[in-house]
């Protein structure tokens, strides 16, 4: 039977690679910065179409890529517009005090294509054995 989970890694790791080719933040810090709560995020992608800077990444699904998705936002490029906490349905994503974001961000973290490496998301990295 075909592995799934092969797809939504392959999935993962093709987000990940375009990571490198989105531009950084250029401006200073912002105050605050968006931080996916992603227990309660649905995948459902409202956020994705009004970052004007596209630092959005979805996170696919651990067994099949479209089912348990979820995104996570890349700290390093954003801008700290809102835009995304206003659109999400969900009500899932905070706008945090940036020197904390980092922190927050990777308690509440359950998946990420971003830092794989991460304590709370090692879903995809080479640690896990399920990856
Ligand atoms: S605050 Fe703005 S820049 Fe940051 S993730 Fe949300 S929409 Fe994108
Ligand atoms: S809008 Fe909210 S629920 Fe939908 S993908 Fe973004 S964070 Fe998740």
């Amino acid at each position: 039977m075909y592995d799934y989970r092969d797809i939504s890694a392959q999935r993962a790791e093709e987000v990940r690679k375009t990571l490198a080719e989105k531009p950084v933040r250029k401006i200073k810090l912002p105050k605050v910065l968006a931080v996916i709560d992603q227990a309660g995020c649905t995948g459902c992608e409202a956020c994705i179409q009004v970052c004007p800077v596209d630092c959005i990444e979805l996170v696919p699904g651990p067994l099949y890529p479209d089912m348990g998705k979820m995104v996570e936002v890349d700290l390093d490029r954003c801008i700290g517009c809102k835009a995304c906490a206003k659109m999400c349905p969900w009500d899932t994503i905070e706008m945090v005090d940036s020197a904390k974001s980092y922190d927050i961000a990777n308690d509440w973290t359950l998946r990420s294509v971003i830092k794989p490496q991460a304590e709370n998301n090692a879903i995809w990295g080479a640690d896990n054995p399920d990856a």
